[in-house]
């Protein structure tokens, strides 16, 4: 079976920055399963996928634009300190919660001193081209209940639906 829209393909992946520097890899854990079309994966390598079958492996290289998106310096802002107060012990490397005009979002402090605290409302890898590893393992067609929930039961939950294992609210 070829991978498109809907189906349910479990992959291995390493991927690395355009230098070679390996950034994250599932070969250490377990395989990655996603349902194809539904984003979950970056635009790019959905892309690389469609069309692919279990025991296919292939690199590709996808740009910032089709990754997670390019990085924009106005996402990296300067704040007093007392703005992020009940913050204990704030040091470079931080994921913090903050509410920005775009809502709701995830930065990563970049500098502190001792009166301005410096956030990065970008994702880490924006702005970066990026090199993908894949070797595919599985490719079968998703569930109805899958598509419903919009992610992939392990073999376990699918005997009795959306198991504790698919961390699932249904
Ligand atoms: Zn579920």
């Amino acid at each position: 079976m070829k991978i498109s829209n809907n189906a349910v393909v479990k992959l291995h992946y390493a991927v690395s920055d355009s230098e070679g520097t390996l950034i994250d890899s599932s070969y250490d854990h377990e395989p990655l399963n996603i349902i194809q079309g539904t984003g979950y994966l970056i635009p790019g390598l959905e892309q690389a996928l469609d069309g692919r079958e279990a025991g296919d492996t292939f690199e590709v290289d996808v740009a910032a634009d089709l990754a997670y998106g390019e990085r924009f310096d106005e996402y990296v802002q300067t704040v007093p300190k007392a703005v992020m107060e009940g913050v204990d012990d704030l040091q470079v490397g931080m994921q913090l919660r903050a509410t920005t005009d775009e809502g709701e979002q995830t930065v990563i402090v970049v500098e502190v001193t001792d009166e301005e605290i410096t956030v990065d409302g970008n994702h880490p890898l924006a702005g970066i081209d990026l090199h993908f590893d894949v070797e595919i393992l599985e490719v079968r067609e998703a569930t109805a209940q899958e598509l419903e929930h919009g992610h992939v039961h392990s073999e376990k939950s699918e005997e009795d639906g959306c198991g504790d294992s698919c961390g699932c609210d249904n």
